[in-house]
């Protein structure tokens, strides 16, 4: 479910700049092809890190992303490590994360912490470029060194969800179950499944109280994209029979075995 190294190398032209990797429910599929590739044709590797929070190297133990060009994390309040909205941009580079900071506060060349931390308070600041409002705040970010603390336990706990998952539906034939890389010790943002009647099961087990979601319809089948050339057939096709099972840290272990038994019998 993460990018086809293939299909990707196809859809390269004189024009493509960056490469966005999305790993799709903590997984991280191809990463590393992905990431020779774009180093191979000179372009930039971004990483969508928002369901990645935890996704560690299962060899090195480090976390993935660090060798991206950027790393992009969400501390949205439905993510994996939650606190309010906001998140985190990493760069390798120190002269873009300078950017990013002044980008995200309006351009502002300090942010008011620095203006307070150099002794006394200096009013004066330079707005070297116009920037945006896309700060996070210390509430958010109150919230979510807390939620770090529970980081770990929390992706356990949805790692035993995944794995009562997979093994409970491994023999079921006409359901692929998306599995996580072995290299990595997924966060496990998301547990997914791919059905031909993918509307059908989701009303069954809506009507059972299993709710279910779908992560996600492929861009281009929305309208806004209407007008741009889409080649991406994996991509069409799993947009019609993926959906995600409950992964929430309420779902207790026989509540996926519950659930998971209820798909078999459909
Ligand atoms: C939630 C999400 C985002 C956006 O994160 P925000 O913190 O809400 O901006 C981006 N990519 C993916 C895959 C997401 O799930």
């Amino acid at each position: 479910m993460c990018l086809d190294p293939e299909s990707v190398e196809h859809l390269i032209t004189g024009k493509t700049k960056a490469v966005i990797y999305v790993g799709v429910g903590g997984n991280a599929q191809n990463y590393n092809e992905i990431r020779s590739l774009c180093a191979k044709r000179n372009l930039t590797f971004i990483l969508d890190a928002a369901h990645m929070s935890g996704t560690t190297w299962a060899d090195s133990g480090e976390h993935v992303g660090l060798d991206s060009d950027c790393a992009v994390f969400s501390y949205q309040a439905v993510k994996n490590c939650p606190s309010s909205d906001s998140g985190m941009i990493c760069f390798p580079s120190a002269e873009l994360d300078k950017q990013a900071r002044h980008l995200s506060w309006l351009g502002i060349d300090k942010s008011t912490y620095d203006r307070y931390s150099e002794g006394s308070y200096k009013w004066r600041y330079d707005v070297p470029e116009v920037g945006y409002k896309y700060n996070g705040n210390s509430i958010a970010a109150s919230m979510c060194l807390v939620s770090l603390r529970y980081l770990q336990s929390d992706n356990d706990h949805r790692r035993m969800l995944a794995s009562v998952y997979s093994e409970t539906l491994k023999d079921k034939t006409d359901i692929e179950v998306i599995s996580h890389s072995n290299l990595i010790n997924s966060s496990r943002h998301l547990f997914q499944i791919a059905i031909n009647d993918r509307d059908g099961l989701m009303e069954m087990l809506w009507k059972e109280g299993i709710y279910c979601g779908v992560h996600y319809v492929a861009n281009h089948q929305y309208p806004i994209y209407e007008k741009y050339k889409a080649d991406v057939e994996k991509a069409s096709w799993y947009s019609s029979r993926i959906m995600s099972l409950p992964m929430h840290l309420g779902v207790t272990e026989a509540d996926a075995v519950y659930i998971a038994e209820k798909i078999l019998k459909k």
